[in-house]
């Protein structure tokens, strides 16, 4: 299967890995948009949240507390952070294997704003 992110998972293209275990792993987002920004991402190849099958609610809960891990480790739970999961164009997804970005350091602008480029034409 041609995923970037599989292949981050099997070792086949580097990444700066900060965590692993048997169910998920989180690396370095190679494009930072914060002083820390890390992706978490399941092993299992689950293109988008629209996909996620009832037996993995708790693949997920991990990888958001996983997410909570990180934050914490670099000092950042009581400041804050950020978590997000894009979905399909709207949502600004690029890559199809799901991934829990975290975001800190920083304060972080809320709502997001609207991105002209993303526009879809309406059929
Ligand atoms: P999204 O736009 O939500 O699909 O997020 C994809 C993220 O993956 C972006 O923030 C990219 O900067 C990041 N990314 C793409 N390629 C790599 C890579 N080889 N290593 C680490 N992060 C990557
Ligand atoms: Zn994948």
């Amino acid at each position: 299967m041609d995923c970037l992110f599989c292949k981050i998972i099997n070792k086949e293209i580097p990444a700066e890995i900060i965590y692993e275990d048997d169910q998920v792993i989180a690396f370095n987002d190679i494009n930072p948009q914060a002083p820390m920004h890390a992706l978490v991402i399941p092993r299992k190849h689950i293109p988008t949240t629209n996909e996620i099958p009832d037996e993995d609610t708790a693949l997920v809960g991990h990888m958001v507390q996983v997410a909570a891990k990180i934050a914490k480790q670099n000092g950042y739970d009581e400041s804050g952070y950020r978590t997000v999961f894009n979905c399909n164009t709207h949502g600004g997804q690029t890559v199809y294997h799901i991934h829990l970005h975290v975001l800190a350091g920083k304060p972080l602008g809320w709502p997001p704003y609207f991105d002209e480029s993303l526009k879809q034409p309406v059929a």
